[in-house]
């Protein structure tokens, strides 16, 4: 095992591999901008070493720095948390160039599910249920009208290279697909470097539905069910929950065996996940993301499993801690995301936190970096915070989450708290009853074009 890793990375998710490090007895370096001295994940790693200057692109984002920083400090190995550099195939061959281990799937695996149009490609080699859309690219705006009208509008206009809601642009009919096939290859590059886009059939009704696997990269893999992540804001998570409140037992274990039996095929190493658009009973890839998501906590809570303490296992050669048979799935879990922003627009809005208070009791756990007097930095992303709460079932595990949100406060700036208090007033919020348009068209109903 490891003696000791850094984790390229800040925030909560900083925090989240220091502690499983910390309980596996491995000793955690942390790295920081100039503008992150005062960071919690600073203070609570055992070392840190300061990589650069505010800007990520010359921070946490360069490779020569961190890696610097893991040579003087003498780590062996390299957690990258999510965002910045966790799927950035060449940064896991420059780690393993300079003889350390890159705790995460291999260059080759982030490579191929990096770009959507082989991702999706492999996966239905694997066996795995696609939306229908373009075979590849399509390279021209004459093209994508030939492929609308044969499949019906509407359609989705996708960047291959896209992440994070950026590069993708939906058209309703055909006079709208020059601007959508345009506007999406100009954010593709721009965003990506690669204006290369592809078309997909665009779903109306859709859940968003995800289901965890985790490889040991010897051709052993298992799923750690789904998690339902339909409330989302452009195209982006604000409310996740496990198990996924529209999935069967038996949907849950066909979709959960065609992604591990996928997994086990490529002899995939690490956490991964496999998105799925789900409607009418039926489950369509979407994307997998080659890491740690944001929302694992929920996954953790109902099996009762380390997400991260795996991760490091299996990139030290050890095996996962457990089989397939062993997973078995206890109760419910919500995580909210909470950000420094203002509503309604979701303005980002860093500053000074005058008083911060977590909330806890039984069935709560709050990961999050802030502290009494923490200035938030206005540098990077908005995401302060996530609340997990876990009850026996969803009914409970919204009481508690109602219960927790009261005992929280986050004073000094903005945050999206607020937005949880309304939306647990909702009866689809209590029924489960919602898809990925839900919470647009609520904020829309409720604010208008604010
Ligand atoms: P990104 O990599 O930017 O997160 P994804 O491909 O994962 O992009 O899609 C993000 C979200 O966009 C999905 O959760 C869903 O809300 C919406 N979306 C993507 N593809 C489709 C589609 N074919 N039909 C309807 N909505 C889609």
């Amino acid at each position: 095992m490891f003696k000791k890793i850094l984790v390229a990375n800040r925030g909560e998710i900083a925090l989240r591999v220091i502690r499983a490090a910390r309980e596996m007895g491995i000793a955690s370096v942390a790295v920081h901008s100039t503008a992150d001295s005062d960071a919690m994940h600073v203070r609570m790693a055992d070392e840190s070493v300061c990589v650069g200057p505010p800007s990520s692109t010359q921070s946490y984002l360069s490779i020569p720095a961190i890696i610097a920083a893991a040579e003087i400090t003498g780590a062996e190995a390299i957690h990258p948390g999510y965002g910045f550099l966790s799927e950035n195939a060449n940064f896991v061959q420059v780690v393993q160039d300079h003889g350390l281990t890159f705790i995460g799937p291999t260059a080759e695996h982030i490579r191929v599910m990096g770009d959507k149009i082989t991702a999706k490609d492999t996966m239905k080699k694997l066996g795995v249920p696609c939306v229908p859309g373009s075979a590849g690219g399509v390279a021209t705006l004459e093209d994508a009208k030939a492929l609308g009208k044969e499949m019906g509008y509407p359609v989705i206009i996708k960047a291959t290279a896209g992440g994070g809601g950026k590069g993708m642009k939906v058209a309703q009919s055909a006079k709208e697909m020059e601007q959508a096939f345009q506007t999406a290859r100009a954010e593709g590059k721009s965003n990506f470097g690669n204006d290369e886009v592809y078309i997909e059939k665009y779903l109306t009704t859709p859940r968003h539905i995800e289901i965890q696997v985790f490889g040991d990269g010897k051709g052993r893999a298992v799923h750690l069910g789904e998690r339902d992540c339909s409330l989302q804001r452009r195209h982006q998570k604000v409310f996740e929950e496990a198990p996924g409140p529209a999935i069967s037992a038996e949907e849950r274990a066909r979709i959960g065996k065609v992604c591990a039996d996928a997994m086990a095929d490529i002899n995939y190493i690490g956490a991964g996940t496999i998105e799925f658009l789900y409607e009418n009973g039926e489950f369509y890839f979407i994307e997998m993301n080659t890491r740690l998501q944001v929302e694992h906590p929920v996954t953790e809570a109902i099996f009762g499993v380390d997400l991260v303490r795996e991760q490091i296992r299996v990139a030290s050669g050890l095996d996962m801690s457990f089989v397939q048979e062993d997973l078995h799935i206890n109760g419910h879990s919500i995580e909210v995301r909470i950000n420094a922003e203002k509503l309604p627009n979701f303005t980002p809005c860093p500053g000074r936190i005058t008083q911060y208070h977590a909330p806890g009791g039984l069935g709560v756990r709050m990961d999050s970096a802030l502290y009494d007097g923490y200035s938030i930095p206005p540098f990077y992303d908005s995401l302060i915070g996530k609340l997990i709460v876990h009850g026996r079932d969803r009914p409970e595990a919204l009481a508690r989450l109602n219960r927790a949100l009261g005992e929280l406060i986050v004073d000094g700036v903005d945050t999206t708290v607020p937005l949880f208090h309304q939306l647990l007033q909702e009866e689809a919020i209590h029924t489960g009853d919602y898809n990925i348009h839900w919470l647009e068209h609520w904020l829309e109903t409720r604010f208008g074009d604010a």
